[in-house]
């Protein structure tokens, strides 16, 4: 997406260990205007798929979902982060790895928001190694949902997430794809 694109190149600072920080529109401040038409752009690619609900994971990840949710005219879910292990047995749950934090967490979301009569849009800010991913596709798995496919805003090609979600058969939309960056040599996305 051509706008995402250049928002990036003007809003984006590139930290040392492939990092992007997009704190003036998606991260920290929400440009709510743009979120819309990254959301029309969600729309348009799975308009055809019957979905039930979006799911996400707190905390960027709603910025993205709520349009999304809104121009669907579905509920947004989004997974909580939980660091405890004293989970009620009510929740499903799964543990991920952060990449931005470089710890594990597990997301937990109660039972009766998700069931096997849902068909859920998976939607994120980032995709990286796939481990946000690869849990919400876990606790998707446990309620017996399925998966259309994942929404996501900026994917990080030379990292594996993409191709191992890919390879399990689930389609991966990215809005913006880099496939190299760094802090002297700037960004390129794939063409
Ligand atoms: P993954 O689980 O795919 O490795 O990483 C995805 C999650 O990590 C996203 O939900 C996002 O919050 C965070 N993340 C990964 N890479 C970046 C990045 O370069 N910049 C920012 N701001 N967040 C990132």
């Amino acid at each position: 997406m051509k706008l995402l694109e250049e928002k990036i190149l003007q809003e984006g600072v590139v930290y040392p260990g492939k990092v992007l920080k997009v704190g003036s529109f998606l991260n920290h401040q929400i440009d709510v205007p743009f979120m819309s038409k990254l959301a029309e752009e969600f729309y348009r690619l799975f308009e055809e798929d019957p979905v039930t609900k979006v799911l996400t994971v707190e905390t960027s990840g709603i910025a993205v979902g709520y349009p999304v949710a809104e121009r669907f005219g579905v509920p947004l879910l989004f997974a909580k982060k939980n660091r405890s292990a004293n989970l009620a047995n009510d929740c499903y749950s799964a543990n991920v790895v952060s990449y931005t934090h470089g710890r594990s967490y597990d997301v937990v979301l109660e039972r009766q928001f998700l069931t096997g009569e849902d068909t859920v849009l998976l939607v994120d800010d980032f995709l990286a190694n796939g481990c946000a991913l690869e849990g919400l596709i876990d606790l998707c798995g446990q309620a017996g949902a399925r998966v259309v496919g994942a929404g996501i805003v900026i994917e990080k090609v030379f990292q594996e997430g993409g191709r191992k979600i890919r390879e399990r058969g689930i389609r991966v939309e990215s809005l913006a794809r880099i496939v190299d960056m760094d802090p002297e040599g700037g960004i390129t996305f794939a063409s």
